[in-house]
């Protein structure tokens, strides 16, 4: 890409939908919407600027290696990411939840997590599971899963599951409660570290327009 070119990694649903507004501050509006539109190139009002619709775990990594110039992950993806060669000037206060410990109703979790116990985990982020396991001084057998975590505790996958959590209504729905809260989740700018510097003066004014829509100016 050339320096007056931009590419901005999103995912689609809650994060692409969250973002329009922050966009629209910018004065950048999408030419399609990705929820109808099968194309993952999508271009916009602004001829030197375009978005890539890639999976919301994968924004970090299209971030870093160039692929774009900057993206929004959010924090929770971030953590099992890493970070590398990112800058992350802004939480911009979209897709919140809380990454959450939760069990079948009726599981004794106080008595099963004392230190020193072994429990087992499933989870779609052994890294984030691991720590605050660690943390606890409980031993853990992580299962990694990609999606439906709620499943494992049902069918006797696993003692407990890491997940993310907003209205609790699907833990409710499949008879799971959240015993332990682990750390407040919401999405974040991440920006492209060499990026940042070469096309500073595209970039920049992008970022303050979304720190002011986000509240934080
Ligand atoms: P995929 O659905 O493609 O497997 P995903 O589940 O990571 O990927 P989304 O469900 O769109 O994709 O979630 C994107 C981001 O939104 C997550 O990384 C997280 O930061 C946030 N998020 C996830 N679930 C919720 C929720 N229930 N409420 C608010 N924000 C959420
Ligand atoms: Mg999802």
């Amino acid at each position: 890409m050339t320096d007056n070119a931009l590419t901005i990694a999103l995912s689609k649903g809650r994060i692409f939908d969250e973002t329009l507004p922050l966009l629209a501050a910018a004065g950048i509006v999408p030419l399609e919407e990705p929820g109808s539109s099968r194309k993952l190139i999508i271009g916009t009002n602004l001829p030197n600027v375009r978005l890539v619709i890639v999976r919301a775990s994968d924004v970090p990594t299209y971030v870093q290696y160039g692929a774009a110039d900057f993206g929004i992950a959010g924090k929770d993806v971030l953590i099992e990411h890493g970070g590398d060669g990112l800058y992350q000037p802004l939480d911009l206060k979209i897709a919140k939840c809380r990454m959450m410990v939760a069990v079948r109703k009726g599981f004794d979790y106080a008595a099963a997590s004392q230190p020193g116990n072994r429990l087992r985990v499933a989870t779609k982020y052994p890294d984030i599971a691991a720590e605050h396991f660690a943390g606890k001084g409980v031993h853990v057998d992580i299962i990694k899963l990609y999606g439906s975590m709620e499943l494992a505790p049902l069918v006797g996958l696993s003692d407990a599951i890491v997940d993310l959590v907003s209205t609790g209504g699907t833990l409710k729905a499949n008879n799971l409660e959240a015993v332990e809260h682990i750390v407040d989740i919401s999405s974040r700018l991440v920006v492209n570290k060499a990026a940042l510097k070469v096309k500073h003066a595209l970039i920049q004014p992008i970022i303050n327009a979304f720190a002011e829509a986000a509240g934080q100016s």
